[in-house]
């Protein structure tokens, strides 16, 4: 069987074809999916015949969901989901004056083992498809009746270790059949899977890249990514030079900042050098505090001070808010307690 939501429009008129029903349909079909209607035998227009044909062939996959957690600081939401193999997720939908943003995962854990992040403590399941990242989407707006305007690649996984699908799924949010989203408002964020991002700038995507830097020396950077010691920061750094050249989008540089790993003065001065003449902005990120590892937030007077420096030298730079604070809205950390939670309840 396979995933409806995993086909474009364009393959599905091809399947209408190819099982001599009429193309139209999958017009239809795909309406009533994007109306939250998620079962073929609730498709009123749809021929019996043909709804029987379409159950046989295809399944609408929409993941159950397991948990829903609503902070009480912000209106961040909080989804564990689980895909019908019995995988389990997470995705955040965070509300701004902007609009709705949803934060995606990508692949069901991660192997990129980033020293400080929660969702690759037990490496990589699998990837998703595009279809499982749609339903993300599908999922949540349905929960909250809301309309979700911006996409995030920032959940759980490396975007970039599963670009095929990821492509798709951004293709398929963009669809003027679906979602409607446009690139400008959907953010891909890698640890610097760099042929990929040249792929990608060849693309000359409207998306927003962000990269996770978290260091601006490679000895630091390999001690909490075990990516940099395939790419160094300046082979890394020219790439985004080549995105920038291709897309003239401004990238984003994501930096978690540590106490005393890499939050010193001349932490800031380096990644000043680093990046001053670029078409770029710097997010910092206090690192979320996770359990299993060392790693700690600094005082919010250190935090300042960083800022401080990055923005006296003319680089356009953010603090990250905190959004839900209360509900693990860290990068897999709610998937983490499930399968923890799990096992002890299986005795495992
Ligand atoms: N694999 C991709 C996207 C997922 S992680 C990437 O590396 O960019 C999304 C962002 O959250 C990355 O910048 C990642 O480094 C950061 N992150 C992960 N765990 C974190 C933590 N505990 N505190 C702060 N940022 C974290």
């Amino acid at each position: 069987m396979t995933n409806i939501l995993d086909l474009s429009l364009e393959d599905l008129k091809l399947w209408m074809r190819e099982n001599r029903e009429s193309e139209f349909r999958a017009k239809q079909i795909f309406d009533w999916i994007y109306k939250n209607v998620w079962d073929f035998d609730d498709m009123r227009n749809i021929p019996l015949s043909l709804r029987q044909k379409l159950q046989n062939y295809f399944y609408i996959g929409i993941p159950k969901i397991l948990q829903c957690l609503k902070s009480n600081l912000d209106e961040t939401e909080k989804f564990l989901l689980e895909y019908a193999d019995g995988n389990v997720i997470e995705c955040v939908v965070m509300k701004y004056k902007h609009g709705i943003s949803i934060c995606i995962s990508t692949q069901i854990g991660c192997k990129m083992g980033c020293k400080f992040c929660a969702s690759t403590l037990e490496g990589v399941v699998r990837n998703l498809t595009a279809g499982e990242m749609l339903a993300q989407v599908m999922v949540a707006q349905k929960k909250i009746g809301q309309r979700i305007s911006n996409i995030v690649l920032m959940g759980s996984g490396e975007p970039l270790d599963n670009y095929d699908n990821v492509i798709k799924f951004i293709n398929y949010a963009n669809a003027d059949y679906g979602f409607k989203i446009g690139q400008r408002h959907i953010t891909l964020s890698t640890c610097g899977i760099i042929p990929k991002i040249i792929e990608l700038a060849d693309k000359k995507m409207q998306i927003t890249l962000a990269i996770s830097l978290h260091a601006s020396n490679d000895t630091l950077r390999k001690s909490m990514m075990p990516i940099a010691y395939k790419y160094s920061i300046k082979e890394l750094i020219e790439a985004c030079k080549y995105y920038i050249e291709k897309t003239n989008k401004r990238i984003t540089f994501e930096y978690a900042l540590v106490k005393d790993v890499n939050d010193r003065r001349e932490d800031a001065e380096m990644l000043v050098k680093l990046l001053k003449d670029m078409l770029c902005h710097i997010n910092l990120i206090p690192v979320n505090e996770v359990r299993e590892n060392k790693f700690r937030k600094p005082s919010s007077e250190n935090i300042k001070t960083f800022y401080n420096i990055l923005t006296s030298f003319g680089i356009e730079t953010t603090i990250r808010k905190e959004m839900g604070a209360d509900i693990n809205a860290a990068c897999g950390q709610l998937r983490r307690s499930y399968l923890k939670s799990n096992k002890q309840n299986k005795g495992v």
